[in-house]
């Protein structure tokens, strides 16, 4: 399979070759991309080794499905460590560079101009990264509309779901999504074995493994 078999658009074709200087799909996102990208958009759950290439896997399919007409959060990714948020978005500026989406980090901050959410205007990037307790926070304050929300991806999830705090609050992000909006696809990654799978399927959502 090449690239151009994925009905990719080619903003994002230019950003795998001419940014990422990638020459053709791995494995797992030969197999994934056609069901993260196709519709009905069907939930997956999916267990890949880190170096598989699974973060191309998730970006592309978050990029993918974001309208670049809406100005509204319609991707959110959800990872368990700040560190692993940043590598996720520093991987989704270099692939999306000639798409024009918007995206924003939703991490703990600790900067010196840092601004509290609810001084804030309500977030309008399109793609947001993040940890699960800020992410909350965020939708909390009613700063981080869940209503245009297309896809929601759980990146380690075995590592997030294990921790409790981090398994609340991503109960939390689920409920708030399913509350206003029915047709929001989600994406578990799982390195090691997809043990909590259970919880994605508690929320009706089905799920096919790979
Ligand atoms: P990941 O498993 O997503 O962390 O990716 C592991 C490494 O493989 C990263 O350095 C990626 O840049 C690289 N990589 C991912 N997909 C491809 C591909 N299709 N062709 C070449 N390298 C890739």
């Amino acid at each position: 399979k090449r690239f151009e078999d994925l009905n990719l658009s080619p903003e994002l074709l230019k950003g795998l070759y001419v940014e990422m200087k990638f020459e053709k799909p791995s494995k797992i996102q030969a197999i994934s991309l056609p069901m993260i990208l196709t519709p009905p958009h069907k939930n997956l759950i999916a267990q890949a080794h880190n170096g598989s290439g699974k973060t191309t896997c998730f970006v592309l399919g978050m990029l993918s499905r974001v309208d670049p007409k809406l100005t509204a959060p319609q991707a959110l990714c959800i990872c368990p460590t700040r560190e692993l948020a940043i590598q996720n978005m520093e991987v989704l500026l270099k692939m999306g560079k000639f798409t024009g989406i918007t995206s924003e980090l939703a991490i703990p901050a600790d900067s010196a101009n840092y601004i509290p959410i609810h001084k804030r205007p309500p977030i309008t990037a399109q793609v947001i990264i993040g940890t699960p307790g800020t992410i909350c926070k965020w939708i909390l304050a009613r700063k981080l509309g869940m209503s245009q929300m297309k896809i929601l991806v759980f990146d380690e999830a075995d590592h997030m779901l294990a921790q409790s705090g981090f398994r609340d609050d991503s109960v939390k992000i689920m409920k708030s999504i399913t509350k206003v909006n029915s047709k929001c696809q989600a994406v578990a990654w799982y390195t090691i074995c997809p043990g909590n799978h259970l919880l994605l399927i508690r929320f009706g959502m089905k799920y096919i493994s790979i």
